[in-house]
């Protein structure tokens, strides 16, 4: 992958393997992906593509069976993925995530006072009489009010408690957040409001955001960059706008004209594809895509996987000349 300056992270051979044995679940398998620093890299595929493990290896809440995840901020260079847990514990505040179910991700019963303070108390910031003006100005920058603290999760929407689960990701001041599909659980009404919001913090804040998604006309309008993944393994990357206008690999093509637009009001996201999705503890060899392919041939079998750079910027897995 073609390094510049501007690289926050960059994925190399990451792997996630679930299980042991001779065929464990392959949920991540040889993923490479660069994250330019102020970017909003979209992540994309079928459900059970990786997505989320992805994420959660990101955020080190699990950890890699092989790989590199090279972090570069303030001059220095780190690779996450070989940290032990108390060498990344001062990194944890730079790199924060978001879920998809704010339900499940607060307490009901605490005060939203508490569930900022607790994020401000596990990093050591905002103490004592700073830590109430800084729990205000959290909740105004997501578009709450000053009094909201003192009520309880459970007393607050959909909407509301994505909102809460953003200022409380912001409160330690991360450098990059990812966003586990922070959309799906919400009504349609209120997604727009949430999407917008990222789109402001990112700016304002200098925000470097890794979204996931399956919502694919979200992500055309949010993302600058898009990885697309198909079982664990990374089929396409380049500009938001090139992919959507002409994309590269079959995979990509298969998904975004499987997405009709039937009613301009309703939104593309993730089609089915024909065809099921092999089991990743059992991939298919050769290029993993090919037992759904449109395009398939006898070559698909044998053919070498490895992302190539076709044009500055553009990465296939498809090893066809024509893709270009
Ligand atoms: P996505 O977010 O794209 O839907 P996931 O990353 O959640 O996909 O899952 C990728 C694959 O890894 C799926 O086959 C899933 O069943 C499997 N997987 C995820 N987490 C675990 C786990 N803890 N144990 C076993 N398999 C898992
Ligand atoms: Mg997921």
């Amino acid at each position: 992958m073609t390094t510049s300056a501007n690289q926050l992270l960059e994925v190399r051979g990451l792997r996630k393997y679930f299980g042991s044995g001779s065929h464990p679940v392959r949920a991540v398998d040889d993923v490479n992906f660069c994250v330019n620093e102020g970017e909003t890299l979209g992540l994309v595929g079928e459900s059970g593509s990786g997505k989320s493990t992805i994420g959660r290896l990101l955020t080190r809440l699990i950890d890699p069976t092989g790989g590199q995840m090279i972090y570069r901020a303030n001059g220095a260079e780190k690779d996450l993925a070989a940290l032990s847990a108390s060498a990344y514990r001062p990194l944890r505040s730079q790199i924060q995530i978001i879920f998809q179910d704010p339900y499940a991700s607060l307490n009901p019963r605490m005060r939203i006072r508490d569930v900022i303070a607790e994020a401000l108390d596990t990093h050591g910031l905002a103490r004592g009489a700073a830590r109430t003006p800084r729990i205000h100005e959290l909740l105004q920058q997501v578009g709450l009010r000053p009094e909201h603290a003192d009520r309880f999760a459970h007393e607050f929407s959909g909407g509301q408690r994505q909102r809460i689960g953003i200022a409380r990701a912001l409160a330690v001041q991360p450098r990059f957040i990812v966003a586990d599909e922070p959309l799906s659980a919400l009504d349609v009404s209120i997604q727009a409001q949430v999407v917008n919001l990222l789109g402001t913090l990112k700016q304002e804040l200098g925000l470097t955001l890794l979204f996931i998604s399956h919502d694919l006309d979200v992500v055309e309008y949010l993302c600058d960059r898009v990885v697309v993944l198909y079982l664990g393994r990374v089929m396409e990357v380049g500009p938001t706008e090139a992919i959507y206008a002409r994309p590269l690999h079959p995979y990509t093509r298969a998904l975004l004209e499987a997405a009709p637009i039937p009613d301009p009001a309703q939104r593309r996201t993730i089609p089915l594809l024909k065809g099921d999705l092999p089991s990743p503890a059992n991939p298919p060899s050769g290029c993993v895509f090919r037992t759904r392919c449109p395009r398939v041939e006898a070559a698909c079998e044998r053919a070498d996987m490895r992302l190539r750079e076709v044009s500055p910027g553009r990465f296939t897995a498809c090893w066809r000349d024509d893709s270009q």
